[in-house]
């Protein structure tokens, strides 16, 4: 749909990647793999990050003081980091692609 439009399609964030269980630390990824990568292929583009599925996201999210705030030096803000360096990056990497925007009356 957006490359119909003409705006860039910058990455793939893969949500709820990997199950972390904050009991025990292992890891499942309940939702299988290699899903971001077979839909960046698809699409030509990048996988920019994988955000896990964990409950301190949605707690914390929902708390209104999300991960970067509440835990900026933890892995889960440190992937959110990554993943906006890569956005930025990418936005970099696009000046000029992004579509015409007029205004009519
Ligand atoms: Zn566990």
């Amino acid at each position: 749909m957006f490359r119909k439009v003409n705006v860039p399609v910058l990455g793939v964030v893969e949500n709820m990647s990997l199950y972390h269980c904050e009991n025990c630390g292992h890891e499942a990824a309940i939702f299988g793999t290699g899903g971001g990568d077979s839909i960046a292929e698809e699409y030509d583009t990048q996988v920019l990050g994988r955000l896990p599925l964990t409950l301190s996201i949605r707690e914390l999210t929902d708390s209104g003081r999300p991960s970067v705030v509440s835990e900026p030096e933890g892995s889960v803000s440190q992937t959110f980091a990554a993943i906006a360096q890569k956005v930025a990056e990418a936005v970099s990497a696009n000046q000029g692609d992004g579509p015409t925007i007029s205004f009519s009356e």
